[in-house]
Parts: C-alpha cells; structure tokens; sequence
C-alpha cells in the first residue's frame, strides 16, 4: 500500500515534468528518465554491439539500409522530439541467422542481414525501420524504465536526486534496481506499445512515400517463418492474425498519405 502510495504521488509529481506526448496518437505517457540518460545507455550498448557483431560489407544492402533508415528518420524529425537527421547512424550487422532489426534513443538504428531475407523489398524494409523508429520517437523504452522505477516503488527523491549526476551514475543507480539492465538494446514491449508502433510506422512509410501495405506483406512472411529456431524479431514482436488484421484496417487511413506521395 505504501509503495502504491509512493508511486501514485510519483507519477502525481513528476507528470509536471515527467510526461511526454506520443506524437501521432497524442498519448500521454509517463518519462521519468531525461532522454538524453536514455540516449547514453543505447550509444553504449550500440557501440558493444559493433565491436562484437561483424558489419556487412555488402555496399549495395548497407546503402539501402541508410537510405530507407533515413528516409523514415527525415519525416519522424517533423513530428517528433528526435536528433537531427545527420546525427543518426544506421548500421548492417553480418548475420544472416539473425532475423532482427531494432532502432535505439539518440538515434542508432541495427539491421541484421537475416532480416533481409524475410523483408525482400525496399517497401518491406521501411515497414521494419518505420515500426523501429516509432518505438524511439514514441519514448517506449523511457517509459518502460519509468513504470519499472513506479512498481519499484522508487521515490521521486532517487530519479529527482540523480537527475543532475552523470549518465553513468544515473544507470548505475537504476541498474541497481534492475532497470535499465537491457536498455537499448530490445526492451519487450507490452502489445500496447506494438499497436501504437504498428501505427506510427504506417504513417511514417506513407509519409516517406513508402506503400504501406508492404508491412502486411512483411508480417504474413514472418508468420510464415518456419525453422529450427524462432526469429528474435519474432520473440519481441508476435506476427500473429491479431497484428496483421489491425494493421490491414489501419490501412484505409495511410493509403491517401501514400498516393499523395507517389504522385508528387
Ligand atoms: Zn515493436
């Protein structure tokens, strides 16, 4: 009760401070950490992630990553609160086993080669980066850290008092509490954070002149994935009829976007 208490005023408190707008969907949702915490704990992992995993030498894969990521990048700038486009790195990590993409706060975006197998078209690539890219613009990993120091039954005195330390204490600090642990590399997301995902994404394909019906082309393959181990895509990101049905109604409202786009 006590801890409920706490994290009730928590919220009370810090929603002065503490609560970003999702751009698109207009929710409001609970961040407690200051992006730029967030921001130095995924250029970390992002920078581990280089050193251990090789970069794809492919030219012609890695230039169409770049040029899908930062096509996506360039019309979610316009609407959200994220680091100019020439701030954003986009990398292809050599791995054809591993089907997964993710995109991080301050701008770090990893492909893994698997996963252009499963998306085989530049429009199929741009539904990937375009869901990755909503997640970081809608602040899901923020606000994921935020509800764990909430249920953690932190007070606002902690995350208030080590605002003002370095990022590194500031992770140590939460670290300590088990949050933060795996931040930045891939948070599991609550089906919340994946509808609104799914979402925004579409609307950043349509935007970017992308045809949005290829996520429902790139979903219906991932379901259709079969093999000895799951794709790590798909331990995050469920492909099952519920996220395609949802997606393919969202469509009606993106596709005008879309034409516009293609007939300019
Ligand atoms: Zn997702």
């Amino acid at each position: 009760m006590y801890k409920l208490f706490i994290g009730v005023s928590l919220i009370c408190v810090t929603c002065l401070s503490g609560c970003y707008t999702v751009p698109e969907t207009g929710r409001s949702s609970l961040n407690l950490m200051s992006e730029g915490t967030v921001s130095s704990m995924a250029a970390a992992s992002f920078g581990e992630l280089k050193t251990d995993t090789p970069i794809s030498t492919d030219k012609q894969k890695t230039a169409m990553v770049e040029r899908v990521g930062r096509r996506i990048v360039t019309v979610a700038a316009e609407s959200a609160d994220l680091p100019p486009v020439d701030k954003w790195e986009f990398v292809l990590f050599e791995d054809d086993k591993t089907i997964n993409a993710f995109a991080m706060s301050g701008g770090k975006v990893g492909v893994y080669t698997g996963l252009l197998t499963v998306a085989k078209t530049e429009d199929q690539l741009a539904a990937v980066i375009g869901h990755e890219v909503a997640h970081v613009a809608a602040r899901h990993g923020n606000e994921r850290l935020s509800q764990n120091l909430v249920l953690a039954g932190i007070g606002a005195g902690l995350v208030v008092g080590t605002m003002k330390e370095s990022a590194a204490t500031q992770a140590a600090v939460l670290g300590a509490y088990g949050a933060g642990a795996t931040v930045g590399v891939v948070l599991p997301f609550s089906r919340r954070d994946e509808a609104e995902a799914d979402y925004i994404g579409l609307i950043y394909m349509a935007r970017a002149g992308y045809d949005p019906r290829a996520a429902v082309e790139f979903w219906e393959s991932m379901r259709a994935q079969k093999g000895e181990t799951v794709p790590e895509l798909l331990s995050t990101h469920p492909a099952d009829d519920t996220r395609i049905e949802n997606i393919k109604r969202q469509l009606p409202q993106v596709m005008p976007i879309y034409e516009t786009m293609h007939n300019a």
